[in-house]
């Protein structure tokens, strides 16, 4: 279904311009913009994919991945086609490089099978939200006053105007860091500073965040500069999750896996800087699925795969009563 667009000014000879993403597209009349699903019609902006679905499934909130927030729960997760990025190694680029057959879906049905399910949480996943912004808008509104939770996955290039225009109705997103250079986001399409802006205007809201960093061996491996990466988070706030992803090959890109030690080398950076981090896609021992309470190691969280046994009662350590920075009430 076609909406106009937000977001979006008019220009001569019937072009428009786009003002949702870095990528300020200039569209003629008759075309879209890179992101696929937002069309220049007649001199007007229009979200053509408002209400139309490629996937929309029940995923275990782990596989967000969020592991700090309602953790064991089972979130509504939606997506539709197209992606304001370029990910040569995209996971989901049968769904984000092209437009494929869509099942219309209202905002009512989405609250039934919600409901039906004893659904906590709506997740705006699969391909990036932000380019389906109407509808994931209209969404968050109503699921809001459902008191259903909305977590988005993104990945985080977002223009200031509209990013403060869901803010207030956003709950938790998981935020994808791909690099940490304006190299590597050239690559890929995206825009460096903005993902940052993005990360250091979240983390001054209540809303929860989580980091994911996908290991890409040879592309944003390097140590130092994924030390940068951490040390920034940790100045935003240490408690800041990050998961730390191995990366399979897929799409245009064939680089092998990243192998164990890649990870595990990385992870221990990490856990230099941040208090909970968690490697993705991988398995590298010593329990390092699981949470443990930063000040007093008493576990907090088991994990198995999507599996998990929650310790906790509340937010603090059942141990030693710290704080320990999640979302479970
Ligand atoms: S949201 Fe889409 S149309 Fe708008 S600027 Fe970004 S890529 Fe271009």
């Amino acid at each position: 279904m076609n909406v106009e667009a937000q977001y979006y000014t008019k220009l001569d000879n019937k072009k428009v311009q786009c003002n949702l993403c870095h990528h300020t597209c200039v569209i003629s009349d008759g075309n879209a913009g890179i992101c696929l699903i937002r069309q220049n019609i007649e001199g007007k902006l229009y979200q053509t994919s408002y209400n139309e679905v490629t996937s929309l499934n029940i995923d275990p909130v782990e596989k967000k991945p969020l592991y700090h927030f309602f953790p064991g729960t089972e979130v509504l997760s939606l997506g539709t086609n197209g992606c304001n990025l370029k990910c040569p190694f995209c996971q989901n680029w049968q769904i984000s490089t092209q437009i494929t057959t869509r099942k219309s879906v209202t905002i009512d049905e989405l609250l039934d099978i919600s409901f039906k399910n004893n659904i906590k949480s709506i997740a705006y996943t699969y391909n990036e939200p932000i380019i389906w912004y109407e509808f994931v808008l209209d969404c968050m509104k109503a699921f809001r006053k459902a008191g259903i939770k909305n977590i988005m996955v993104s990945n985080g290039c977002i223009n200031p105007e509209p990013l403060h225009g869901i803010i207030p109705y956003l709950d938790a997103i998981n935020i994808d860091i791909k690099g940490f250079n304006s190299n590597f986001y050239k690559w890929v399409k995206g825009n460096f500073d903005l993902v940052k802006q993005t990360v250091e205007t979240i983390s001054k809201t209540d809303i929860h965040m989580e980091l994911t960093n996908l290991i890409i061996p040879t592309k944003n491996d390097d140590e130092n500069e994924f030390e940068s990466m951490c040390k920034w988070i940790a100045s935003l706030n240490p408690n800041i999750v990050l998961h730390i992803s191995r990366y399979f090959p897929s799409y245009k890109c064939n680089i092998p896996p990243t192998n164990t030690d890649t990870i595990a080398n990385l992870y221990e950076k990490a856990k230099k800087h941040l208090k909970f981090v968690y490697p993705g896609n991988i398995n590298i021992g010593n329990n390092t699925e699981n949470t443990y309470c930063p000040d007093c190691s008493a576990l907090l969280i088991k994990r198995s795969g999507f599996n998990t046994k929650t310790i906790l009662k509340d937010n603090r350590c059942p141990h030693c009563n710290r704080v320990a920075d999640f979302i479970i009430t």
